[in-house]
């Protein structure tokens, strides 16, 4: 019988597998998928360029993350932050849309601090209260839907405002990316294990446990099911599939029940919602927008009236891939469409960001990559936010059940950081040091 058992091989599973390493305990990792690192997908084109899936930025400078980074010896770039706009069908600087956007993340902090409610209910009484942010408040809201996956009626500001706090405190509004990718993390903290301690097509269906003992039913890729049995279970599922395993009345397929049921996480579950977002990568034979004046050396754009709201290059790298986004309500109105759909309606987008016409866009595209992470079952979403009136939930997601099960993942992340690659990673470590107080 293994001392831990760890569900999921993303950030915060392998970086709590690193520690317990360390201190020389007995685990094993579980993992649905074929590969290790869950939302964290770095593949290689034909063309030989490095293409992310899933999670591409480093938001600012996290010691945690950073750490792994330098004890991996990995490059990491800080990506090039000349912004635009697109206004009225214009590229711009975008100093006047930040402008405006600060301001009202300003006076949200202060909002803050008498009461949480949620963005737009606070961006309600802002306006009432001075009606000339009415047009800062729509880019506002904009860009906190867009950056956060989230809904204003949803999100709420308190949460908000700790993301903000953090940010601010670790160089967050500076955005790095590793040059080789963050598949090359993933790479270093699977190297870092010992062989075998991670087994892969393995799709943990239920936990069945009681107080220093769970078994663990696994069903694996050629339809084998299978039992295991450890003395504590490490559980790192995204919060959607949580959320369908404690609180969705109906079976599904992909998702794991809990034997008792988790009644302790229930208010928690409720208070957190993994946003949607949709991520396209645009490979081109060329840096062609390099040749345009204005566009030469871009590091994103900003176009809020386009299906897409948010491009960015990968300058300094000059590999001639573009990036497109919409999350929250935006890619609501995305999913569903084929790859197809979605590939034709990117490159209207992009003709019309660009002033370029679609046929000669269309002769310079290779590929367009796309992994949907909204249908994706062990995902079945992107990142989470905080609900208004919820800022309880990540510290009762987190908080271990009869020494028995322990959590971690991005969203039990406590310091503001939830939503990235640096929260999981923080509760891998956090979730780990809980192990070790008990098996100790
Ligand atoms: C499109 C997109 C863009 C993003 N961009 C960024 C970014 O730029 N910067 C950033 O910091 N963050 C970004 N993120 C968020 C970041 O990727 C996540 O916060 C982080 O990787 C989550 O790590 P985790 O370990 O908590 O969860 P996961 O990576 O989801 O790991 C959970 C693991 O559990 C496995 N699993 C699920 N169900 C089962 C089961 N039944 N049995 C066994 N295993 C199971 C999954 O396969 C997965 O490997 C992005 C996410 C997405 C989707």
């Amino acid at each position: 019988m293994h001392e831990v058992v760890i569900v999921g091989a993303g950030a915060a599973g392998l970086t709590a597998a690193l520690e317990l390493r360390k201190a020389g305990i007995d685990f094993v990792i579980l993992e649905a998928r074929d590969r290790a690192g869950g939302r964290m997908f770095t593949i290689k084109s034909e063309a030989g360029n490095k293409i992310e899936l899933g999670a591409e930025l480093v938001h600012g400078l996290v010691p945690e993350l950073i750490n792994l980074v330098k004890a991996a010896n990995l490059k990491v770039v800080q990506a090039n932050d000349d912004h635009l706009a697109l206004e009225q069908r214009k590229l711009v600087n975008a100093n006047q849309y930040f402008q405006n956007t600060n301001d009202i993340l300003a006076a949200m902090t202060e909002y803050a601090e008498s009461g949480d409610m949620s963005f737009a209910q606070f961006g309600r009484l802002i306006t009432e209260e001075r009606p000339r942010l009415a047009s800062a408040l729509e880019q506002a809201t904009g860009y906190v839907e867009d950056l956060n996956a989230c809904y204003a009626e949803k999100v709420g500001i308190d949460w908000l405002a700790k993301t903000q706090r953090a940010s601010d405190e670790t160089e967050g509004y500076k955005f790095f990316r590793l040059l080789d990718g963050y598949g090359a993390l993933v790479d270093y903290l699977v190297a870092q294990l010992p062989a075998g301690k991670i087994e892969f097509d393995r799709v943990v269906r239920k936990i069945v446990w009681k107080k220093n003992e769970v078994v663990l039913e696994i069903s694996s890729g050629d339809g084998q099911v299978a039992a295991l049995a450890a003395r504590s279970a490490l559980i790192t599922l995204p919060v959607s599939i949580l959320q369908i395993a404690c609180l969705a009345a109906e079976s599904n397929s992909a998702v794991v029940r809990f034997e008792p049921p988790l009644d302790q996480k229930l208010e928690a579950l409720r208070s957190i919602e993994l946003g949607r977002a949709c991520r396209l990568s645009l490979e081109f034979r060329s840096r062609f927008w390099s040749e345009m004046e204005s566009l030469s050396n871009f590091g994103f754009i900003h176009s809020r009236s386009l299906p897409f709201t948010t491009w960015w290059s990968q300058a300094p790298d000059p590999a001639p891939v573009l990036v497109a986004w919409a999350a929250g309500p935006k890619a609501d109105k995305l999913f569903g469409k084929a790859k197809s759909e979605l590939g034709e309606l990117v490159m209207q987008s992009l003709a019309e960001v660009l002033e370029m016409p679609l046929a000669e866009l269309r002769e310079e595209l290779v590929e367009i990559h796309f992994h949907d992470w909204t249908s994706d079952p062990f995902t079945q979403g992107a990142y989470s936010h905080v609900k208004a009136n919820g800022m309880k939930a990540a510290k009762d997601l987190a908080l271990p059940i009869d020494s028995t099960l322990f959590f971690a993942g991005e969203a039990t992340d406590t310091d503001g950081f939830s939503g990235t690659v640096s929260g999981a990673v923080k509760s891998g470590i956090r979730a780990a040091k809980e192990l070790l107080q008990v098996l100790r």
